[in-house]
């Protein structure tokens, strides 16, 4: 395979899995680069050159670019709505890895740039209903999107942009719509819905309480990608002539109560749901519309909610199981 490949945010969840997907595509030559302590990597893999830096120095993104012929950004500062409604000015300092990154990219040489923006850039007017019409890219303006983090996504996109018309970098960027899947943030405060959602019914069927918190009414609703999908869908990006800023993201609307009944169902368990209202909860309704993607690629994230969180279901109650005989 063609040369060197940096996966920033290595050690995270999509890092993570990115990293195997393209050694099963036969890259050998890869580079992983987190902040955290390998430790806490969620995957560490072997025969890949792991290094611990933090990518908001530039000096950092000198030798994390160093012959390097792809980088993939997956580095972020960021959670579910838990983290990100509550670290705003953390969220926007992720503006200093991306910045960094593209100008040491430009001067290493770097052939390809893939970034990972997110559908938190769209405007907060456009999801006002649980019924939502499906965003499509041309939403994110007028721009008015998630405070703090939404913001750092878009002006980071359009920083992309620019080093790509200005200096000729080949530049990707893809907007995720919540991924989910094993090896990823399931407590601690950065989860996500569907990670949180098994978790809790994980905790209940060990614990055998029979109740479930949920944030917000359960009526909101969102689209889950599962994280197969999610890499399939970054490298075909970055292989493709999208110059433009992507949808990727699974087009399977549900409400979060929908959520829970399969994951319940996954797990054998009707809880009492309890509503927390005051609970962030992020925009009323999201969707992604597939239809660029379709057009561009003849592709889109097909695998079900269902087959995603059994998976993810698996995962996670092992993991509390295993905390629960560890004492
Ligand atoms: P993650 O938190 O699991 O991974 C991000 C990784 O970046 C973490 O391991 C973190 O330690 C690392 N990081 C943070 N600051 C760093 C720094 N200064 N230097 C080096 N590494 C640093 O999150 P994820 O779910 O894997 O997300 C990956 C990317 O996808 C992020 O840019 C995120 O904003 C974007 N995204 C994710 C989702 C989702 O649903 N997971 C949705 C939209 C966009």
């Amino acid at each position: 395979m063609a040369g060197k490949v940096l996966v920033a945010g290595g050690g995270g969840f999509i890092g993570g899995h990115l990293i195997t997907y393209l050694r099963e595509r036969g890259f050998d030559d890869i580079r992983a680069v987190d902040v955290k302590p390998m430790d806490e990597w969620y995957q560490v893999h072997d025969g890949v050159e792991n290094l611990v830096l933090d990518l908001r120095e530039i000096e950092a993104c000198r030798i994390a670019t160093r012959d390097v012929a792809d980088v993939y950004n997956l580095a972020a500062d960021m959670g579910g709505m838990g983290f990100i409604e509550t670290h705003k000015a953390l969220c926007m300092l992720s503006v200093l890895i991306n910045t960094h990154l593209l100008m040491a990219a430009n001067e290493n040489g770097v052939k390809r740039y893939f970034y990972s923006s997110s559908a938190c850039v769209y405007a907060a007017d456009k999801q006002t209903q649980t019924d939502v019409t499906a965003l499509k890219e041309a939403d994110a303006y007028p721009a008015m999107p998630e405070d703090g983090y939404g913001w750092e996504k878009l002006f980071s996109e359009r920083m992309c942009r620019h080093f790509r018309e200005d200096f000729g970098l080949y530049t990707r960027v893809a907007r995720f719509h919540n991924v989910y899947g094993p090896h990823g943030a399931y407590d601690g405060g950065r989860e996500k819905a569907p990670a949180a959602i098994c978790r809790k019914v994980a905790d209940s069927v060990i614990n055998d309480t029979n109740t479930i918190e949920i944030w917000g009414d359960g009526l909101q609703t969102r689209s889950f990608m599962y994280i197969d999908d999610c890499v399939k869908g970054i490298v075909a990006i970055m292989d493709s002539d999208i110059e433009e800023p992507i949808n990727l993201g699974s087009a399977e609307l549900v409400s979060i109560n929908e959520l829970v009944d399969i994951v319940e169902e996954i797990a054998g368990a009707k809880l009492d749901r309890q509503y927390k209202l005051d609970a962030p909860k992020g925009v009323r309704g999201r969707n992604s519309d597939n239809t660029m993607i379709l057009d561009l690629l003849g592709w889109e994230p097909s695998i079900s909610l269902r087959d995603g969180l059994a998976k993810t279901y698996a995962w996670i109650s092992a993991q509390r199981a295993a905390e629960v005989t560890a004492g």
